[in-house]
């Protein structure tokens, strides 16, 4: 199976994973309500004849509103369309149903990881729906700073990755390379507080953010409302340091945001 088909075995794995956890989040949170409302049921009468019908319709309400959201949210992300309230779907998600899932994924022993990796997937559908034809400048690629080579002695953090000298021991080189190629802005950041700074001083339309899923899953959740396309490196030498990143992969989302549009006139790759 070749790069692409391992990829796609793996969203395809992670879409799964989520769609299972958000069915069984939404199970637990029927009869969580359905507990809420029957126990005081009896008490309801007390106070007035017509409450328990009352407060019935209520809990109906919300019932409704979580299997309406849910399948809504399992539609989209199955179909990888932009349904309505796209944009409201993933706020939730990030805000509310993320925290749920974790711990129900814990109790029925999915590990954190597994399931950052299934709200990533998820969330990528849910950006891929929302964010098109964004220009090239209101673009960030962002990248973690394990990425550069150990043995670099450049200081290339924030918006310093002009100062990579290209001698290709890391990938900074290609990455810097397709920034050029896209006219795309990059960052590199040491951790979640300089990642939010360069965010807050780019106020970028997207961001295409490559980390592991800890940092991922918390730079998405931070930087909401605005969309980030999460790309996962790859630790070949234990985390934290130097780290890996298949560079078609961050390409491939550079070029599904913009459209495919590469920057007329844009400097060459050959020429870095
Ligand atoms: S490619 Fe750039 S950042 Fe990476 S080791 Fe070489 S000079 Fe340093």
């Amino acid at each position: 199976m070749g790069r692409n088909g391992n990829q796609q075995c793996c969203v395809q794995s992670d879409k799964r994973t989520f769609i299972g956890l958000l069915l069984l989040t939404s199970l637990v949170l029927i009869v969580l309500s359905v507990l809420l409302w029957w126990v005081p049921y009896v008490g309801f009468s007390y106070i007035h004849p017509r409450l328990p019908l009352i407060m019935a319709l209520v809990f109906l309400a919300v019932l409704m509103f979580l299997i309406g959201g849910g399948m809504t949210l399992v539609f989209t992300i199955i179909r990888g369309k932009n349904l309505f309230f796209n944009r409201r779907i993933r706020g939730v998600v990030i805000r509310f149903l993320f925290p749920l899932l974790v711990v129900v994924g814990k109790l029925v022993g999915i590990t954190k990881d597994r399931i950052r990796r299934a709200f990533i997937s998820a969330n990528n559908l849910l950006v891929l729906g929302e964010a098109k034809g964004v220009r090239p400048e209101k673009m960030l690629v962002l990248l973690p700073q394990c990425i550069q080579s150990h043995e670099c002695d450049v200081r290339i953090t924030g918006e310093k990755v002009e100062n990579c000298k290209g001698c290709g021991r890391c990938k900074i080189k290609n990455l810097k390379i397709l920034s050029r190629k896209y006219g795309v802005s990059i960052s590199v950041a040491t951790g979640g507080t300089l990642a939010r700074k360069i965010v807050a001083e780019r106020r970028p339309d997207m961001i295409i953010g490559v980390a592991c899923e800890r940092d991922l899953t918390s730079g998405i959740q931070d930087s909401y409302p605005i969309p980030v396309y999460g790309i996962l490196n790859s630790r070949p030498n234990g985390p934290c340091i130097d780290t890996d990143v298949d560079v078609d992969i961050v390409e491939e989302g550079v070029r599904a945001f913009l459209g495919g549009e590469e920057r007329s006139g844009g400097v060459s790759p050959q020429s870095f």
